[in-house]
C-alpha cells in the first residue's frame, strides 16, 4: 500500500513514530499527482517546490525531537477561492487569472500554524457557481471513479484530489452544497459547518449569507480533526460565532444508541435515482441495528428551497461581484471610455453562468421587483428555517441522500442550467437555514459510482453529526476504497 492511500490520522501516527518522513510522504503524493493529473485535472496551481520545502522543515523538527501537531507534514489542497498569500487565487475565473493575494485567509493562517504541506490550489466552478466544476474557465475536472463523469461541484477539484490520492485532505466551500455534493460524487467525506462556525475572512465571497468553508477528507476522523483546526471566532469576520469550539475528534464514539434520526419525506423525492434511494435507505437501516430510533418527519417548505436559493444567492453574488470592474481587482479589457472598459472587462472575463447569475441577481434586486422576488425569498427562507426548528424538537439529526443521483456525465447538464439547479434539492435547504451537514460514503450504484449519505445537524452541533457518521463508518469499509482512475462506462 502506498502512502497516498492512507488517511491523515494514520500518516500522522507514522510521522510521529518516525516510520516515515514528511518528505517521503510528500514525494509519494506528488508522484500520485503526476500519475493521475493528466486524466483527473484537479489542480489549477501546484506548488511543488514550496511543498517539498515545507516537508523538509517538518522533518527537521521531528528529527530534533519536537512534538508535531495533527496536520504537520501532511499534504493537502486548497480550493482556489480561498486566499493564499503569495499563491494565485483565481476562483477559476479569467477575471482573477493573475490575482496573487497579499494576505492569507483566516483558515490558511490557522492551517499554517500546524505546518501542513500545501500542494496547491484546486479547481472549482467559476466563483463557486455550479455543481459540476464544468464552469471553471480553465478546464473541467474529471471524476476519478469514472473519468467521463463530473466530480460534482463547485469544490470538484478538492473532492477529486482527495479521491484520486493527489491530496490527503482538502478545503472546500459550500454555499448550496458545494462541499457535500462533490464529496458524495467522489466517495469522500465532506463537511459543511454551521454558518459562522468557520471564519469566511479571505474566502472570496459568492453569497455571503450562505458561504461556509469546510473540510473534504478520506474519513470522518480526518474531517473532525480538520474542523478542530479551522473552527472558531475571528474578529475579521463579524458573522463568525463566538460559541466555544468543542474537540470534535474527541466526540467520535460508536455509540448512537437512542439517537433520534429524522427522515424527511420531502428529501426522498420522486425523481430520485433508484440506486441512491436503495443505498441510502440501507445505510440508515444500519443505524436501526445500532440502536438508533428512526422517525419519519416533514420539512414542508422544502419544495420552495431551490427557487429561494436561486434568488438569494444570485442577488448576493451580483452585489459581491460588483468589485470586479477592471479597476479595483483583477484583469482589465480596455475600451474607449470608462464605461466601455468596464463593460468589456465584465462581459469578456466572466463566464456565462456568472453573467447569468449577475443578471438574475440584479433583476431580483431592482426597484419594482425587489418586493416580489428578493423580499419574498427572504420570507420563504425564514419558513425553511422554521421547518428545521420544528423538526429538531423531535429528532437529534436528519438523514437524507446528499444528491438525487450519482455523478452525471460531463456535458450532460450543460445545455440546461435549470436541470443542474435541481441537483441541489437536498443540499440548499440547510444553507438557507445555516445548519451543518455532512456527506459520508455509503456505497455504490450498479455502475460502481459512489453515493453519499447526508447527515444534517442542529446549529453548532457538528459533534453529533460527526459522531453519527463515525459510528456508521465503523460498520463498513467504503472510506478505505481509493478511486480506480478510469472506469469508463
Ligand atoms: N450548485 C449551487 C450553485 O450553483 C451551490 C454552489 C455552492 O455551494 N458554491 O449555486
Amino acid at each position: 500500500m502506498r502512502l497516498y492511500e492512507k488517511p491523515a490520522h494514520v500518516l500522522h501516527d507514522m510521522l510521529a513514530q518516525k516510520e516515515i518522513t514528511a518528505a517521503e510522504l510528500t514525494r509519494d503524493v506528488l508522484a500520485r499527482l503526476d500519475e493521475t493529473e493528466g486524466q483527473v485535472q484537479a489542480y489549477l496551481t501546484v506548488t511543488r517546490e514550496s511543498a517539498l520545502a515545507q516537508a523538509e522543515a517538518v522533518d527537521k523538527k521531528i528529527a530534533s525531537g519536537e512534538e508535531i501537531s495533527f496536520l504537520e507534514g501532511i499534504p493537502g489542497a486548497i480550493k482556489d477561492n480561498i486566499c493564499t498569500k503569495g499563491t494565485k487565487t483565481t476562483c477559476a475565473s479569467k477575471i482573477l487569472e493573475h490575482f496573487v493575494p497579499p494576505y492569507d485567509a483566516t483558515v490558511m493562517e490557522k492551517l499554517r500554524a500546524q505546518q501542513p504541506v500545501i500542494l496547491g490550489k484546486v479547481n472549482m466552478d467559476e466563483f463557486a457557481m455550479g455543481g459540476s466544476t464544468e464552469n471553471s474557465a480553465y478546464h473541467p475536472t474529471h471524476n476519478p471513479w469514472a473519468l467521463e463523469r463530473v466530480p460534482g461541484g463547485s469544490s470538484g477539484g478538492s473532492a477529486a484530489a482527495v479521491a484520486a490520492g493527489s491530496a490527503i485532505w482538502a478545503l472546500g466551500s459550500d454555499t448550496g452544497g458545494s462541499i457535500r455534493q462533490p464529496a458524495s460524487f467522489c466517495g469522500v467525506v465532506g463537511l459543511k459547518p454551521t454558518y459562522g462556525r468557520v471564519s469566511r475572512y479571505g474566502l472570496v465571497a459568492y453569497a455571503s449569507s450562505l458561504d461556509q468553508i469546510g473540510p473534504l477528507a478520506r474519513d470522518v476522523t480526518d474531517a473532525a480533526h480538520l474542523l478542530n483546526i479551522i473552527a472558531g471566532h475571528d474578529e475579521m469576520d463579524s458573522t463568525s460565532s463566538t460559541a466555544p469550539v468543542p474537540d470534535y475528534a474527541q466526540a467520535l464514539t460508536e455509540d448512537v444508541k437512542g439517537l433520534k434520526i429524522g427522515l424527511p419525506k420531502e428529501y426522498f423525492t420522486e425523481g430520485m435515482d433508484g440506486d441512491v434511494e436503495k443505498t441510502v435507505r440501507a445505510a440508515i437501516s444500519k443505524y436501526k441495528d445500532m440502536g438508533a430510533e428512526i422517525l419519519e418527519i416533514s420539512l414542508p417548505h422544502t419544495a420552495y428551497a431551490i427557487s429561494t436559493y436561486y434568488l438569494i444567492a444570485p442577488a448576493e453574488a451580483a452585489t459581491n461581484l460588483e468589485r470586479y470592474d477592471g479597476v479595483s481587482y483583477g484583469e482589465r479589457v480596455d475600451g474607449e471610455d470608462l464605461v466601455q472598459m468596464m463593460t468589456n472587462t465584465r462581459t469578456q472575463l466572466f463566464g456565462e453562468e456568472v453573467r447569468r447569475r449577475i443578471m438574475i441577481g440584479n433583476y431580483a434586486l431592482s426597484a419594482g421587483y425587489y418586493d416580489a422576488y428578493y423580499l419574498k425569498a427572504l420570507k420563504v427562507r425564514t419558513l425553511v428555517q422554521q421547518d428545521y426548528t420544528e423538526a429538531f424538537k423531535q429528532v437529534d439529526v436528519i438523514m437524507a441522500p446528499t444528491a438525487p443521483t450519482p455523478a452525471f456525465r460531463l456535458g450532460e447538464m450543460m445545455a440546461d442550467p435549470l436541470q443542474l439547479y435541481l441537483q441541489d434539492v437536498c443540499t440548499v435547504p440547510l444553507n438557507l437555514a445555516g445548519l451543518p451537514g455532512l456527506s459520508v460514503p455509503c456505497g455504490y450504484s450498479s455502475k460502481g459510482l459512489p453515493i453519499g449519505l447526508q447527515i444534517i445537524g442542529k446549529a453548532l452541533d457538528e459533534a453529533t453529526i460527526l459522531r453519527a457518521a463515525y459510528a456508521y463508518e465503523q460498520t463498513q469499509s467504503f472510506h478505505n476504497d481509493m478511486a480506480r482512475i478510469g472506469g469508463n462506462d
